[in-house]
């Protein structure tokens, strides 16, 4: 490997004098040193100065098998050989069609049909949009309104940020958004109910079901759908939903005759442990988003997955205007197509899914010790997707005040020691890829609990 030729102070300054970075307070990240991945390899990347740092979140929870695949750069070259872009807008291409068929080949049964697009929060918009203009092609447009949960994160476009329920991120897009109705998150009624040892009980999803059930009794006849995580809130800090709840809420919204949306864009591919995370509880959702993970973490590259129900109702002829008003110049893109389809192709070959549960037991065994620690006050795990709660103080499950920078400075201390990973809110976040080893997973842990001995005593 050839270090880039330009000098990383020179790099670092043109960073800091050009480029405007998502999620980042400019004035603070301007007088840091920041990180410049240059290269990775496996589950490393490695910084304009060589130094290698474990991927602990999976570049922002979308890598999977690991970076520098040779078979996902051949997939890639092989297709940029052939042609690198053509529109999907009425025409197709090889990659896109035989993707579809997998995805709806894999995808839990029922869900039919896939339509493409970039991001995550594109494929929640375009859900959103299917829901709304589903209700109106069968001539119900009472059924406008959407249901959602508190701490819900869809994405950063004004039609996920309105179904979206944190109000930090989202607050100030008030007056841009449509309303929409909001329920409980899960796992904070489970957490009042029960505490945060014990938050996953039987008695909490029945709280849950029931406020649900009321407010689609209340209000059924105009909701177009529910919109939930599949089965953990990510963004929020990595919060988990009792078990039952998906089940449930899927009964809930048949009887009411309510769309369900499952947004699978962080807990798709086999982050929880099983391909989709609504297969732990055998639901099929009406529409299902999925991103991060589809290209492997290659490319931007989200899809809506439709059951026939859905698809049908926008069939007729071209004068009738039923059809999806919806597209992107890169929709269907087949450079993303072809190495999201090799991805797929991985996750076969190599048994990658049967490989899953011996490392998340494993990774269970390495947090329990910090279950102790005077400053973490929750562990939260499902799967590979792991949120470790920071406290000032334990009894009072106090956290430090959000400009203290507490969980930050943790990160920051692990990214020196080599492994990498970014805090959300009070919460340290992991989230490696799953081709991470167990002797992987046991140095991230020893990293972590010594970032956090470290700027917590
Ligand atoms: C990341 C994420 C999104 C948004 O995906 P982008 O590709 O960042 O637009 C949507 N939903 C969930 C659950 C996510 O974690």
């Amino acid at each position: 490997m050839t270090e880039p030729a330009i000098d990383p102070a020179q790099l670092a300054a043109w960073d800091k004098s050009c480029f405007w970075h998502p999620f980042t307070q400019m004035q603070v990240y301007c007088q840091e040193d920041n990180l410049i991945f240059a290269r990775g390899e496996g589950n490393y990347l490695f910084d304009v100065h060589g130094k290698a740092y474990l991927d602990a979140i999976s570049s922002l929870w979308c890598n999977v098998h690991g970076h520098n695949h040779p078979r996902l750069n051949a997939a890639l070259t092989d297709q940029l050989a052939k042609v690198a872009h053509s529109t999907t807008l009425g025409a197709s291409n090889p990659p896109a069609i035989l993707l579809a068929k997998r995805l709806v080949e894999i995808a839990p049964k029922g869900l039919e049909k896939v339509f493409y697009s970039e991001d995550g929060a594109e494929a929640v918009e375009i859900a959103v949009k299917m829901a709304f203009h589903y209700w109106r092609n069968v001539g119900r447009p009472e059924k406008q309104h959407f249901l959602t949960l508190d701490n819900a994160y869809h994405g950063d476009t004004v039609g996920a940020v309105s179904v979206g329920g944190m109000d930090l991120f989202h607050g100030v897009y008030q007056g841009l958004l449509f309303h929409a109705a909001r329920l409980p998150s899960p796992y904070g009624l489970a957490r009042e109910m029960f505490g945060p040892l014990d938050w996953d009980q039987p008695a909490a999803a029945t709280a849950w079901l029931t406020q649900l059930e009321e407010a689609l009794m209340a209000r059924g006849h105009e909701i177009a759908a529910l919109v939930l995580e599949s089965g953990i809130q990510g963004a929020a800090g990595l919060l988990p939903f009792p078990a039952g709840i998906l089940r449930g809420a899927r009964e809930l919204c048949d009887q009411y005759d309510v769309l369900l949306i499952l947004d699978e864009v962080a807990t798709g591919f086999g982050r929880t442990g099983r391909m989709f995370a609504c297969e732990h509880e055998q639901v099929t959702p009406d529409l299902m988003c999925l991103g991060k993970g589809l290209s492997g973490g290659y490319l931007p590259l989200a899809a809506t997955l439709a059951s026939n129900r859905v698809y049908e109702a926008f069939l007729g002829a071209f004068g009738d205007t039923r059809q999806f008003y919806h597209g992107h110049t890169f929709t269907g893109n087949p450079l993303a197509c072809a190495v999201a389809l090799e991805n797929l192709g991985i996750f076969e070959d190599d048994q990658v899914l049967a490989g899953l549960p011996e490392k998340i037991q494993y990774l269970q065994e390495r947090l329990m010790p910090l279950w102790d620690h005077p400053h973490v006050g929750a562990l939260r795990q499902k799967g590979l997707m792991i949120g470790i709660e920071i406290v000032a103080d334990k009894t009072a499950g106090a956290a430090y005040p959000y400009g203290d920078r507490v969980e930050y400075a943790i990160s920051r201390a692990a990214v020196e020691a080599g492994v990498y990973t970014r805090p959300l809110g009070d919460t340290l976040v992991l989230m490696p890829p799953l081709s991470i080893s167990l002797a992987e997973i046991e140095r991230m842990m020893e990293v972590i609990l010594r970032a956090i001995d470290h700027v917590t005593s």
